[in-house]
């Protein structure tokens, strides 16, 4: 089981602020903005690569859900949704995961 379907799992430890029955979210451990949540599936998907049918279409679809109502519960006004697909990327945990960030400006593009 990778990492990210232990913390979905209960099995390791994990900041969480939002899990139904699809989605587990966690803040992530080295934040890279004051605001900075991890949303994930609690089904393993490696990456949006994996999104190939309609079951996982809904699970993807889900984790913009929640991200979008943790964003909005937060209050926040203005925020980021990052993912990373491969390690020239940056992915370095290949279980799809959405970055949410937020509480300060953002450049763009992103290095
Ligand atoms: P990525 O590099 O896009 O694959 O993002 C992986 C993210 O997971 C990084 O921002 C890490 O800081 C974060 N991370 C790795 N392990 C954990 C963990 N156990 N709990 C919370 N965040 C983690």
């Amino acid at each position: 089981m990778c990492i990210f379907c232990k913390i979905a799992a209960g099995e390791i430890p994990a900041n969480i602020v939002y899990k139904n029955e699809h989605v587990t979210a966690f803040k992530d451990l080295n934040p890279q903005a004051p605001t900075h949540i991890l949303v994930i599936p609690n089904q393993h998907l490696e990456s949006v690569n994996d999104i190939v049918d309609d079951a996982s279409a809904l699970v993807a679809g889900e984790c913009l859900r929640a991200a979008r109502e943790i964003a909005q519960q937060a209050g926040l006004s203005s925020y980021r949704i990052v993912t990373n697909i491969g390690a020239d990327a940056g992915q370095s945990v290949f279980h799809l995961h959405l970055h949410l960030l937020a509480g300060r400006k953002m450049s763009w593009p992103p290095g």
